[in-house]
């Protein structure tokens, strides 16, 4: 018998409860027999599967590091483990979640006002409504936190909004989009939860994506966008109350990056051990087998060191510069493994239904979304020199 394909070499499971553990496995069995049979054919015709919607209710996964609402109150652990078995049979699937569960669950959560919070979260939780994150803009990416240009102005009865966003995902049907937009009075960074029906709010579908066909991007369109102060995020007063929510999500792309390269690592060993060339399996081969040991030394690294920043997440140890190195090196790590992964499989490696060509085209997002690899390296450079090389 040949040994096992799984991509948890040093046996971190064992440090999870049982009921974790359960989870995890609940998760693992979903995706495997619901989400893995589409989505070559979505990633394909560059749509999303809005059947995954109603399957993903049953689980009770969403929010889960959140405290009431419904929210199942679990360690930020937890919900990195989910991520990274989502972003194990599919990236687009887990970037969909993270963006749905993360960025606009977390933006309500941590700068709505309980009124906000009771209106959105329980329906958020249940999927009955979804959510989508519009900070970038097509002229402003890495440097969000001064340049915004989207504005906002009181006109004495309600919020004007102006401007454009760009790569804002499920933002084509998500029924409240949250925007960042530039106070034009005090020059400050506001949140608002702008509703899919609100006049002046449109949104045209990004098209030709060469990685995360199935999620779904916008441009967004806001031409005198009325909001009332009710829809603006009453905790939400400067840029640094996104930061905040930016630095509770970073941590969760760093996990999507390990199940990335997870989910390629295991497609490939499996196709190793089937393979034969020269009468033999290719995985007896020295050379292939010394790929397939980068790739797990790199995984094993990876998973490791996401563990102990979800650790530190439960602990509130978390600063932002501990999740920008997370995110700048598993994304460099998982980056070589799928290209690896691809390597081995030869030809069959740039073929949508062997899985890894899917996997190295979609680490290329990851790789640039949630802080690019510059950015946060130079988060990480300011906090252990001292100075920033940012250039405002
Ligand atoms: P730029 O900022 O133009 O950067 C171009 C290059 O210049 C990069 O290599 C960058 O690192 C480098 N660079 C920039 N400044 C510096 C500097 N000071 N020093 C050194 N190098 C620098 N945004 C949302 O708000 N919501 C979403 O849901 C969302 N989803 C996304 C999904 C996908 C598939 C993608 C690709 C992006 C998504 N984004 C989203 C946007 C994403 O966060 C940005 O693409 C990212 O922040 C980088 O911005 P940019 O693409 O404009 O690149």
């Amino acid at each position: 018998d040949l040994p096992p394909i799984d991509g948890d070499f040093y046996n971190l499971d064992l440090k999870l409860t049982e009921k974790q553990r359960e989870i995890q496995l609940k998760v693992r069995n979903f995706m495997e027999d619901e989400i893995r049979p589409l989505v070559n054919e979505y990633w394909k015709k560059d749509q999303f599967p809005f059947e995954v919607i109603e399957k993903f209710k049953d689980l009770n996964i969403v929010g889960v590091p959140y405290e009431g609402y419904g929210c199942p109150n679990l360690p930020f652990l937890m919900e990195g483990i989910i991520a990274q078995e989502i972003a194990r049979v599919d990236v687009s699937i887990s970037t969909f979640f993270g963006v749905h569960s993360g960025l606009a669950m977390g933006s309500i959560y941590l700068c709505g006002s309980e009124e906000q919070k009771q209106e959105w979260l329980p329906q958020m939780q249940k999927m009955e409504k979804i959510g989508a994150f519009g900070l970038t803009e097509p002229n402003v990416g890495s440097g969000v936190a001064g340049g915004l240009e989207t504005t906002c102005k009181f006109d004495g009865e309600n919020w004007v909004l102006n401007g454009q966003k760009k790569w804002i995902g499920n933002a084509t049907f998500a029924d409240v989009t949250i925007i960042w937009a530039r106070d034009l009075d005090s020059n400050q960074v506001k949140g608002f939860l702008v509703r899919k029906e609100n006049p002046g709010f449109k949104t045209e579908k990004i098209k030709d994506k060469m990685a995360l066909r199935i999620v779904q991007n916008a441009i967004i369109t806001l031409t005198d966008c009325k909001i009332p102060e009710s829809d603006r995020l009453q905790n939400a007063n400067s840029f640094k109350d996104t930061a905040n929510v930016l630095r509770m999500t970073r941590a969760g792309v760093a996990w999507q990056a390990v199940g990335c390269a997870r989910g390629a690592y295991e497609s490939a060993l499996k196709y190793t051990k089937k393979r034969e060339q020269f009468g033999r399996p290719i995985a007896s081969f020295q050379l292939i087998q010394n790929h397939l040991v980068e790739m797990l030394s790199n995984l094993t690294a990876m998973q490791t060191l996401v563990f102990r920043l979800s650790e530190m997440q439960d602990q509130d140890l978390l600063t932002d510069e501990h999740a920008s190195l997370a995110k700048v090196y598993c994304s460099m790590r998982m980056r070589d493994v799928v290209s690896r992964a691809r390597e081995v499989l030869g030809g069959n490696g740039i073929l949508l239904e062997y899985d890894v060509a899917r996997f190295v085209a979609d680490a290329e997002a990851i790789y640039s979304y949630e802080g690019t690899k510059e950015i946060n390296s130079l988060i990480v450079g300011r906090a252990i020199t001292g100075y920033s090389a940012f250039v405002s």
